[in-house]
C-alpha cells in the first residue's frame, strides 16, 4: 500500500495546477498526480489552433513543466496510469498497475472527452475526435495526407480547427445543424459576419444540416445528413461537444448530470475530497446559482485554489468570471461573462466588424451579462471584465 497526503486524479490543466497550489503552501506533503495520458501535463488550447496551422510548432512547447520540475517538487507523477477505483469512505484508490493508494485528501480533475454522436458509423477509420495531443498529432498528419477534411460541428473546437487547417493547404468543409457559426453564443449579425469570413477564406459550409450517419466499409467515405444529402469525405473531425469523465464516481453523490458538486472552497460534501476543472459544479459568486465551466482559465484557477485549500493553510473562496480566448485566421477573440443563461441578450456594438476590430456588449435590460471582443487590446478586455464584475457583485 502506498500512502500519500494528497492524491490528484487526472493530470490535465486542473490536475497540475492543484499540485502547484499545494506546493505554494505545503512544501513537504507527499503528493501523487495520476494521469492516463502518455505526456507530461500540457495545455490543450493550442491543439485546435497553432498546433494544426504551424508545421514547426513543437508539442513539447505546450507542457506546463519539464520532467525535472516534478522531481524537484517531489511530486510523484504517474503517467500512462488510470485510477480504476476510488473508495470515498476509506480514502483508497486503485491504480491500473494494481497498486493501492491510501490518501488523506484527494482532488478529482478527470476532465472531459469528446461526445460521440448517436448515429451509425462513428467508429469508422479516418474519423477523428479531438481532445489529446495524440488526437491532434493524428489529425494534423491525416489532414496533410488526405488534403481535405470535413469538420462536423460549429462550437469552439470545430470552428478553430477548421480555420487552423484552412491556413494550411488543406481543403476544409464544415457541416453543422446551426444556421451560422457560433450562433449559440453570438448575436445574429456577428455570427453572420463570422460565417461570411469563413466563406471568404474558402471554407465550404454546409449549414442547417443534421448529421444522420457516417458511411464506409472500414474507412469513412461519405457523410449523410437528415435532409437526405450525402457528402463525400475521406477524413472527418467530429467536434459536437464534450462529456465529463465521471465513471470513477458513478453511483456516488460526486456524480450528477451537471458535474461534481463542490462548495465555494471547491470541496465536495465528502470531507477532504475536492474537484476542479471541467467536472466541477461550483457556486457562481458573480452571476449566482451554480455553474460548470469547461474552459482553460477556469481549470487553471480552480486547480490553484483547490490545491491551496487542500493544505488547510489557506482557505480561499473561488470567485471567477468565465472567459475564453480564441484565435481564427488573423483574429484574436475574447469571450467574457455569461452567454448561456437562456434569456435573450441585447447586443450593443462598438467598433467595426468590417475592420475586424470591435466589441459587442450583451445586455439583459440595462445589465451587462457578457462581452465578445475582436482584436481589441488586453487593457480593454480587462476593463470589460471589471465592468462585468461590477455589474453583478455588490460592494
Ligand atoms: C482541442 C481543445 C482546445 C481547447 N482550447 C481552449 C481555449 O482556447 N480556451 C479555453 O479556455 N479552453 C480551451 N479548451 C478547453 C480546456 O482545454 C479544458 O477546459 C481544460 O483542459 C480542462 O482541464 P481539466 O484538467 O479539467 O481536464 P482535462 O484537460 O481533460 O484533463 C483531465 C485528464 O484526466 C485524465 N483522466 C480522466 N480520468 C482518469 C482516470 N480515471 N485516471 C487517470 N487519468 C484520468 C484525462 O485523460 C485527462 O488527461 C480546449 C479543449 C480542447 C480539447
Amino acid at each position: 500500500m502506498i500512502e500519500r497526503d494528497y492524491l490528484v486524479v487526472g493530470a490535465g490543466t486542473a490536475g497540475v495546477s492543484v499540485c502547484e497550489g499545494i506546493r505554494q503552501y505545503d512544501k513537504r506533503g507527499k503528493v501523487m498526480l495520476v494521469g492516463n495520458e502518455n505526456y507530461s501535463p500540457y495545455s490543450r488550447t493550442a491543439l485546435s489552433k497553432r498546433f494544426l496551422s504551424d508545421k514547426d510548432f513543437s508539442p513539447e512547447g505546450t507542457a506546463y513543466h519539464p520532467a525535472e520540475w516534478f522531481q524537484e517538487q517531489k511530486i510523484d507523477l504517474r503517467l500512462n496510469t488510470v485510477v480504476t477505483q476510488f473508495n470515498i469512505d476509506r480514502h483508497l484508490a486503485v491504480l491500473s498497475n494494481g497498486q493501492t493508494v491510501e490518501f488523506k485528501k484527494a482532488c478529482l480533475a478527470t476532465g472531459s472527452r469528446p461526445l460521440r454522436p448517436q448515429v451509425a458509423g462513428t467508429n469508422l477509420g479516418n474519423i477523428i475526435y479531438l481532445r489529446s495531443m495524440g488526437d491532434a498529432k493524428a489529425l494534423k498528419e491525416m489532414a496533410a495526407i488526405e488534403g481535405s477534411i470535413m469538420v462536423v460541428g460549429s462550437g469552439f473546437i470545430a470552428v478553430e480547427a477548421a480555420a487552423a487547417l484552412r491556413t494550411t493547404r488543406c481543403k476544409v468543409s464544415l457541416l453543422t445543424r446551426d444556421a451560422a457559426l457560433w450562433s449559440q453564443m453570438l448575436d445574429a449579425e456577428t455570427a453572420t459576419w463570422l460565417t461570411n469570413l469563413f466563406r471568404h477564406h474558402g471554407v465550404t459550409l454546409h449549414l442547417q444540416e443534421n448529421l444522420n450517419g457516417f458511411e464506409g466499409k472500414t474507412v469513412l467515405r461519405n457523410i449523410q445528413t437528415k435532409n437526405g444529402n450525402r457528402y463525400p469525405a475521406s477524413l472527418a473531425l467530429v467536434a459536437v461537444g464534450a462529456e465529463m469523465n465521471l465513471e470513477l464516481v458513478r453511483n456516488t453523490p460526486l456524480n450528477s448530470p451537471k458535474g461534481t458538486p463542490v462548495n465555494e472552497f471547491l470541496e465536495t460534501d465528502e470531507k477532504g475530497i475536492y474537484a476542479a476543472g471541467d467536472i466541477a459544479l461550483y457556486p457562481d459568486r458573480i452571476f449566482g446559482g451554480v455553474r460548470r465551466t469547461d474552459h482553460w482559465d477556469n481549470a487553471r484557477q480552480q486547480g490553484l485554489f483547490a490545491g491551496a485549500n487542500m493544505t488547510g493553510k489557506k482557505r480561499q473562496r473561488y470567485d471567477h468570471l468565465p472567459q475564453y480566448t480564441s484565435e481564427l485566421f488573423d483574429l484574436t477573440l475574447d469571450f467574457l461573462g455569461n452567454f448561456g443563461n437562456g434569456a435573450p441578450l441585447q447586443p450593443v456594438l462598438d467598433g467595426s466588424r468590417e475592420k475586424k476590430s470591435f466589441a459587442v456588449r450583451y445586455l439583459q435590460g440595462d445589465k451587462l451579462q457578457a462581452a465578445f471582443l475582436c482584436n481589441r487590446p488586453a487593457d480593454e478586455v480587462a476593463a470589460l471584465a471589471d465592468d462585468l464584475r461590477a455589474a453583478h457583485v455588490k460592494g
